[in-house]
């Protein structure tokens, strides 16, 4: 591949994975990131960092000197309660700065961007299996942002400005195999790198669950949870398959498969092989009871099958936690 990609946000956590393996595959790599949502430091070395902002001037300055192959944006404020607590930054960040950057691409005649994407934008519709044909009703600032994002693109590809893919995550979960580029938000609200925490401190801590009353099997909530390795191997499925393509395009990544708060406890005890005391407390606002793909279309259409299970993301994130405490250490 000889290709040269730009990853906005491309030092978080999903953006790190896509930039390694973008690089695995002999493409060339800029990452743009302003670190604002991401460590201060660059977390990888896979491709040539520039920091600054999306929204900024440089950053079309650079989009139109490196004309890239293809935009790969993960660049956003993408810790829900968050954004809930800070409307203005999310809108600012998510949707103004996409926009920007929407811009910097039509500028340069750069066509083909990959939105990251968030099962957010569904709210909690009551179907098993969430496929793409539903209507966007978010629940959340989050989803809100998101939406709006996703129908900016929808606009400008409608139009022919841009050629679009939406990519629409369930649960990122996991680390890369080799244990590196471990899961690093700060404040972190995530289920499994919270877990790691619990395990890590010992007998003092007990794991909160949060609310064992909604209309699950056993109460808690059902998420679907995919690997963050076979989330960006989907994105370069994606974005080969829309070589030759026109106009916007959604597709649901997750593994069709749901787990409930209390089932991924048991797997994440099965793994370390020791049990860990949890307690319950209040819901979470802004939770749904259950969020699980159909993963139809992303199979029909890109061939795209998730490769690891629930246990593997588990081991992947405590091994590469691990790796990190050792490194920082
Ligand atoms: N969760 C929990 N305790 C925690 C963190 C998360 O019970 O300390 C639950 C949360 O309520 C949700 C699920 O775990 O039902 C997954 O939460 P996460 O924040 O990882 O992802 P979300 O589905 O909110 O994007």
């Amino acid at each position: 591949m000889s290709e040269t990609y730009l990853v906005t946000g491309g030092n978080g956590y999903i953006g790190s994975h896509m930039c390694r393996l973008l690089a695995q595959h002999g493409a060339t790599v800029h990452v743009v990131d302003n670190h604002a949502a991401s460590p201060a430091e660059p977390v990888h070395g896979y491709g040539t960092f520039h920091r600054m902002d999306i929204a900024s001037a440089e950053c079309g300055e650079l989009i139109a000197w490196l004309r890239p192959t293809a935009v790969f944006h993960f660049a956003a404020l993408a810790n829900v309660p968050q954004c809930q607590a800070d409307p203005l930054r999310a809108y600012r960040d998510n949707v103004a700065g996409s926009l920007a950057l929407f811009q910097h691409c039509v500028e340069a005649g750069v066509r083909r961007v990959v939105l990251s994407s968030s099962c957010a934008v569904l709210g909690e519709p009551e179907v098993e299996l969430l496929d793409e044909s539903l209507p966007l009703r978010p629940a959340s600032v989050y989803g809100h942002t998101k939406a709006m994002v996703e129908q900016m693109l929808g606009d400008l590809c409608s139009r022919g400005s841009l050629d679009g893919l939406v990519l629409r995550y369930f649960n990122a979960a996991g680390a890369a195999e080799d244990g590196s580029l471990a899961e690093n938000h700060r404040p972190e609200t995530h289920l499994i790198p919270r877990l790691i925490d619990a395990h890590l401190a010992g007998e003092q801590s007990t794991f909160c669950i949060y609310g064992d009353d909604y209309d699950t099997p056993d109460g808690t909530c059902v998420r679907d949870y995919i690997h963050v390795e076979d989330l960006a191997r989907a994105h370069l499925l994606a974005e080969r398959w829309l070589v030759g393509k026109e106009g916007m395009h959604t597709f649901h990544l997750g593994s069709g498969k749901g787990y409930s708060v209390r089932e991924v406890i048991e797997v994440f005890e099965k793994v370390v092989g020791a049990r860990l005391p949890s307690r319950v407390g209040p819901r979470r606002p802004g939770d749904v009871a259950r969020l699980v793909a159909s993963v139809e279309r992303a199979r029909a259409e890109l061939g795209f099958e998730a490769k690891w299970s629930l246990e593997d993301a588990i081991r992947h994130a405590l091994a590469s936690r691990l790796a990190m405490a050792t490194t920082a250490g």
